[in-house]
């Protein structure tokens, strides 16, 4: 049996969404076991609160806490990045923005998106899932 085209879009976003959510490529990624022993470290993005310099896959070691070292300016001044999915125009986006949210540095300035303006916290929530399904829709249809 086929499946319609409604279902194989389903299907993407939610292995996508799942994927994102709460770092599980990551992990995934760290199964392959390419640390050494005793250096446990998984990778994420991270986000450099006096640059605004994103850093993909940065490792972080086992039980250490934010802000980690910058290897490039040797500053202790790299935080989570947090993702902010929505569009300016309320619609949800596949590509998020990484956002430094300045909560992590114990502020309490409130973190607004610079692409969309929305306000960001940690462990910033996704849009809902039929915008996400949407935007996931729009990306098919461009290719
Ligand atoms: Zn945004």
């Amino acid at each position: 049996m086929a499946m319609s085209e409604r279902t194989r879009t389903i299907l993407i976003v939610v292995t996508a969404v799942a994927a994102l959510a709460s770092g599980g490529l990551l992990i995934a990624r760290n199964i392959g076991g390419e640390s050494p022993a005793g250096e446990e470290t998984r990778l994420r993005d991270v986000i450099d609160s006096d640059t605004g310099v994103i850093l993909r896959d940065y490792p972080i070691k086992h039980g250490s806490s934010f802000p980690w070292k910058n290897p490039k300016t040797g500053k202790n001044s790299l935080y989570p990045a947090e993702r902010c999915f929505w569009t300016r125009d309320g619609k949800a986006k596949t590509e998020p923005t990484l956002v430094f949210v300045k909560a992590y540095a114990n502020s309490d300035e409130e973190t607004l998106c610079p692409d969309c303006g929305r306000k960001v916290v940690p462990h910033n929530p996704t849009p809902p899932d039929s915008l996400m399904l949407d935007a996931a829709e729009q990306v098919q249809r461009k290719r």
